[in-house]
């Protein structure tokens, strides 16, 4: 175990994030006290049982009194509503961060309710499953990942050392990052790809009620994969579509018109342009891998 790098966390949302930290924060026994919040009662019960933290608190406001770092680990839409709750009871020089996958909406939603004296370093760690809930977390979820920081203009550069500690403590590689450079990229990487996946398996479906449940007997390793992804958490991609909008048009536009550029060369037999669109995407994976 390594030096607590907090005296006490405070997680706030108790789902696959939240408690993948905590296990990990336990692992590397990196804060002296880890406090957790959700909104459910079912969520704070079933933490309990489990021994998700180290206390249970049935209010937002127990929970991170007293804490040096609060972790805001709600689906994004959620955010503003949490940091409102907290921001009375907040304790001066506390760090407040986040876990959400867009950031720009939630520098704007969060950001305007903490008072003077605290920092907010949004985060984002890219890792994560199809599961959610409490139960959902393991230790090892954000091993070798990356974590994003996003530190906001005035940004204390202690505080995010800090903060860049506990995640390379719980095993991620940090980097900081800008926001809307943040939001673009994950629109690429994340967020499209997850909105064909749900395309993709509701075309699947409709044909599948046609067909009488064929298409999902026969479906193999391509298909099963959007299965998985497109079975992720509905609350938490609605919310991620809904506050990425500009981002995810930008490249859900490029992607339309690309698809329609390879649905014209199949319905005129071109060969080539089918062919070079293969070639060039094939060398690209090459280049990364
Ligand atoms: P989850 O559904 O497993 O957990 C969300 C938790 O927030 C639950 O405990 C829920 O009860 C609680 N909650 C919801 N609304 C609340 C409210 N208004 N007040 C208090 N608690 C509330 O979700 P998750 O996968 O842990 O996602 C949490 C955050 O992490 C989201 O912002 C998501 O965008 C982000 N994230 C998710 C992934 C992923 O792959 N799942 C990866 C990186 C980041």
């Amino acid at each position: 175990a390594q030096a607590p790098v907090y005296n006490r966390i405070a997680l706030i949302g108790l789902g696959l994030i939240a408690s993948s930290m905590f296990w990990a924060i336990q692992r590397g026994g990196l804060a002296g006290e880890v406090t957790g919040y959700a909104r459910s009662q079912a969520t704070r019960d079933t933490a309990r049982r489990i021994g998700l933290t180290d206390r249970v608190c049935d209010t937002a406001a127990e929970a991170v009194a007293g804490a040096d770092l609060v972790v805001l680990a709600v689906p994004v839409g959620a955010m503003a509503a949490v940091a409102a709750e907290i921001a009375p009871h907040l304790a001066k020089g506390a760090t407040v961060t986040d876990v959400g996958s867009v950031k720009r909406s939630v520098i704007e939603s969060v950001g305007p309710h903490l008072p003077e004296g605290v920092h907010f370093i949004p985060g984002h760690p890219l890792a994560g499953t199809e599961h959610s809930g409490p139960e959902s977390g393991f230790a090892t979820l954000f091993d070798n990942r990356w974590c994003l920081l996003v530190p906001v203009e005035g940004t204390d550069p202690q505080a995010t050392a800090r903060l860049r500690a506990l995640w390379e403590g719980i095993g991620s590689n940090v980097e900081e990052m800008d926001a809307d450079h943040h939001d673009l990229v994950l629109a690429v990487t994340s967020h499209t790809p997850h909105l064909i996946a749900y395309t993709m398996v509701g075309v699947a479906d409709d044909l599948g009620r046609v067909t009488d449940g064929e298409v999902i007997k026969y479906s193999a390793a391509g298909f099963r994969d959007f299965t998985r992804i497109a079975a992720s958490d509905p609350t938490m991609w609605r919310d991620v579509f809904l506050t990425n909008k500009d981002a995810t048009l930008e490249i859900l536009g490029r992607f339309t018109e690309e698809l329609f550029a390879l649905q014209r060369a199949i319905r005129t037999g071109d060969g080539d342009h089918l062919f070079d669109y293969f070639t060039r995407t094939r060398a690209i994976r090459r280049g990364i891998i």
